[in-house]
């Protein structure tokens, strides 16, 4: 009798913390992994016909679904976000990589960083006009050398050297850049299971630019950011806007220094620092949770999480 009661009472105890376990885990409100993406903001309205809409749609979310089942498989945050940045550059359908939009003397320039949010290392290209993939080139930047921003040539001569893939710039004029010019910046923010977050962006840049000119995308702290104490953050939009304002840098350090949550440190700097139209960002904090905010009339955006949730979105 006594040997059942105290199996019995063990079997209880046992129960009753897993139903615990189950109860506060939910309560906290972490994932165990999350990956939110962007296409860019602006560059849709209304007139924009349904079919041209599903088909960034379907990017997004097989970036999205790439990007789970890498973090499924516990893939690092930071090699989740370049994967997936890669797989948007190959893609005609965004100005980055292959279909990016070209400067004023018809030339693609791009720009391109990744952030490390566990080590706060991070690399960056800018105005790369033979470099595959910008995003691998950032990447190397970051874990081969002792700087963090390459340009042009320089950048490009680092990337031979390491044997990164190139092409002519005309791999990157495409059919639809003539046809279409709305397009837009990709960008990737990731929490993976070991709670460390990576942000990363890549874009040709404002279509018709002045040769030479350098946007956000590439700016740590102005359009891609990341540190785990806080959040990542990729950026889109009139570049020039979000530099001066230092936007994904500010959002980390609101949440560090004034305690705000994501989306409060979001609100604050579309309120005080961002005016109608000038883009928009995708955020993830510690806890997975994400933010994707903009005020143009469309940003391209998806997000998916371990809780299972998924969404992809244009409109507001
Ligand atoms: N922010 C990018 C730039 O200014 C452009 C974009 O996001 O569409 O280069």
């Amino acid at each position: 009798m006594r040997r059942f009661i105290l199996i019995s009472s063990t079997l209880i105890i046992i129960a009753a913390t897993f139903i615990f376990s189950l109860v506060t885990k939910r309560d906290d409100g972490k994932k165990d992994y999350a990956i939110a993406v962007h296409g860019g903001a602006g560059y849709f309205d209304e007139k924009t016909p349904p079919e041209v809409v599903k088909l960034y749609e379907d990017a997004l979310s097989a970036a999205l679904d790439k990007g789970k089942k890498m973090l499924e498989e516990g893939t690092a945050a930071i090699d989740v976000a370049e994967a997936v940045v890669r797989m948007l550059e190959d893609d005609s359908l965004f100005n980055a990589g292959r279909g990016a939009v070209l400067n004023s003397e018809g030339v693609a320039e791009l720009d391109a960083s990744i952030m490390d949010g566990a080590t706060k290392k991070a690399g960056a290209v800018a105005g790369v006009k033979i470099i595959k993939n910008p995003v691998t080139a950032a990447r190397m930047i970051m874990d081969e050398t002792k700087h963090l921003l390459l340009v042009a040539e320089g950048a490009e001569k680092f990337a031979v050297s390491k044997g990164l893939e190139t092409v002519p710039n005309s791999y990157f004029v495409t059919w639809s850049r003539e046809r279409d010019l709305r397009k837009g910046t990709v960008g990737v923010v990731v929490l993976d299971k070991k709670g460390n977050l990576a942000a990363a962006t890549s874009t040709g840049g404002m279509g018709g630019k002045m040769p030479g000119r350098v946007g956000d995308s590439p700016i740590i702290g102005a359009g891609n950011y990341a540190d785990n104490k806080t959040c990542a953050v990729s950026c889109t939009g009139w570049g020039e806007k979000f530099i001066v304002n230092g936007v994904a840098i500010s959002v980390a350090h609101l949440m560090e220094y004034r305690n705000l949550s994501l989306e409060e440190a979001v609100n604050y700097v579309f309120k005080n620092n961002l005016k109608e139209k000038d883009g928009g960002l995708i955020a993830l904090d510690k806890n997975g949770n994400a933010v994707m905010k903009f005020n143009t009339k469309s940003m391209f955006r998806g997000y998916v999480s371990s809780d299972g949730a998924k969404e992809v979105k244009i409109w507001p």
